[in-house]
């Protein structure tokens, strides 16, 4: 198993980093409690349902679509569920926090000078919030949602619009995210370099991955402008 002692990244070799945001940059713990805890709790309050018949429900209306663009959509799950889900994830932005070592990574990143994006599935408005509610924002040449290229990280179409969009190498750029499903799609048709965040949410256990380079933090990391 690869852990987070034994990753060194060809720094020399990278001139351009992907940065996922949410369980990369931001703890999925706030997702997590969202999506399972505060969206079955209001679905059930608004129909006056138990938790669990709510839960049930939800989670089936998840399942439906999950790993599509519909899945990360805050305007589709309002209109599926009947319920402003831009207005509940503001009640419980309190849980937006930044990964450890994150900030000094991101600094360190624009100091040496190499192009940094964010890529992520997550909706505009769900962006919006995040960027809002944390400074990781200022450190980024731009932002890419997959709701702008027309479709999730999930799909192989993705990395080719991407890679139009921003006029990357592929063989010197890296990637950086929490999803296996999405580093495996990446690793076939997006960047050359990938790692793996195996402990995406604060609440979970790690996970590492069998299949990519993975490390708990940025602080298994050599530093980017020292490389
Ligand atoms: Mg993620």
């Amino acid at each position: 198993m690869t852990t987070s002692t034994s990753v060194i990244l060809p720094w020399q070799d990278i001139h351009t980093v992907l940065l996922d945001m949410d369980g990369t940059l931001l703890d999925l713990h706030f997702d997590d409690h969202f999506f399972r805890i505060v969206v079955p709790q209001s679905y059930a309050t608004a129909n006056e349902l138990t938790f669990e018949q709510a839960e049930k429900i939800v989670f089936d209306a998840y399942r439906a679509v999950e790993g599509t663009l519909a899945w990360y959509d805050v305007d589709y799950w309002s209109r599926t569920l009947k319920l402003d889900i831009p207005l509940l994830k503001k009640q419980v932005a309190h849980l937006i926090q930044v990964r450890p070592q994150v900030m000094p990574f991101l600094k360190a990143l624009h100091k040496s000078g190499r192009a940094l994006y964010l890529v992520t599935n997550a909706h505009g408005k769900s962006l919006s919030l995040k960027l809002e509610k944390t400074p990781i924002g200022a450190w980024f040449n731009d932002l890419i949602t997959s709701h702008d290229m027309g479709c999730p990280k999930e799909d192989p179409k993705f990395w080719s619009l991407l890679q139009k969009r921003l006029e990357y190498d592929p063989d010197h750029t890296l990637l950086v995210e929490d999803s296996e499903k999405i580093l495996a799609v990446a690793s076939e048709y997006g960047p050359a370099h990938l790692l793996h965040i195996a402990k995406p949410s604060s609440q979970r256990e790690p996970q590492f991955s069998q299949h990519f380079p993975s490390v708990l933090d940025f602080s298994a990391l050599p530093s980017p402008d020292l490389s």
